[in-house]
């Protein structure tokens, strides 16, 4: 039996799991994520903890390059062409795999969630800002320089609001948790939805407009590449009920010719806030 071990760096925490050979989360452990000069120390002192296992992998946010290296990463802002990947590989004496935090989620996604069976599938994470990963003809996908599925930052306004990646009108800017804030003036995202839920109309046609702004994305996601699958995950997500079937039924009208064609099935994710760490502990099957 294989033990893999897996680690997702967030903007808060960084979380490491074993998994066994079904996918299940054997052992588990959670540290604060430190500054980067603490990085590799820190992702070391996690996979020690986490004991016995047959391989490591790494998920990271940001822009990942296929040699393991942090071009640049949001949530780390010192962490400037960062060969993790190496690093991390020298302080443990074993091979190490690393990619981008949301493809780690998709992979898991396929894998061992919401989107087994699919042979060409999204998955796009909505939290603070929109992370995306795709799977397509039975493969996950990189790009050509490790950098695919980066669709939070598509442009869905031109000149619409700032996003902190430099561009205007980034999708995630109106479709993350931050953007279901943004659209409801300032009040938190969970205030918005709870509002809704007892009946407030403002409140409900904020998150009417959210749901808009949601299925625009993923109907330009589906419109480009035709997928069977879309999985949503993310902590706004945990309003699945309310949201999906809304976020479905604006969809279903801004696909290109949707009377002609079969549609994307879109899901909620099924792994929760363990999709990365799942994700990373799978890329050593998938590289
Ligand atoms: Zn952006």
């Amino acid at each position: 039996m294989s033990l893999a071990a897996g680690i997702d760096v967030g903007g808060t925490k960084c979380l490491g799991v074993v998994i066994d050979d079904s996918g299940n989360v054997v052992r588990e452990v959670r540290k604060p994520t430190p500054t980067a000069d603490q990085l590799v120390a820190t992702l070391a002192s996690i996979v020690h903890e986490l004991g016995e296992h047959t391989s490591v992998g790494l998920g990271v946010p940001g822009l990942i390059s296929r040699e393991g290296v942090i071009r640049s990463s949001p949530n780390m802002i010192t962490a400037i062409e960062f060969p993790v990947r190496d690093q991390l590989a020298h302080a443990l004496g074993e091979t190490v795999w690393c990619d981008n935090d949301a493809t780690c989620a998709a992979l898991a996604e396929w894998q061992r969630g919401a989107g087994v069976g699919s042979r060409d599938m999204w998955m796009v994470t909505l939290g603070t800002g929109i992370g995306g990963g795709l799977v397509s003809g039975g493969a996950l996908q990189h790009g050509a320089h490790g950098h695919a599925g980066e669709v939070g930052h598509m442009v869905v306004q031109a000149d619409g609001h700032v996003c902190p990646c430099g561009q205007r009108g980034c999708w995630e800017r109106y479709a993350s948790g931050a953007g279901l804030s943004y659209l409801a003036g300032g009040i938190a995202g969970e205030a918005v939805i709870d509002r809704a839920r007892s009946g407030d109309v403002p409140s409900i046609k904020v998150l009417d407009e959210f749901c808009t702004w949601v299925a625009l994305g993923l109907a330009n996601i589906a419109n480009m590449s035709d997928p069977d699958t879309i999985v949503i995950g993310g902590g706004v997500m945990e309003n699945a009920d309310i949201l999906l079937p809304r976020v479905q039924e604006r969809f279903a009208t801004m696909l290109y010719a949707p009377s002609h064609r079969v549609h994307p099935v879109l899901k909620s994710a099924h792994l929760g806030e363990r999709a990365g760490a799942i994700g990373a502990a799978l890329l050593h099957l998938h590289d």
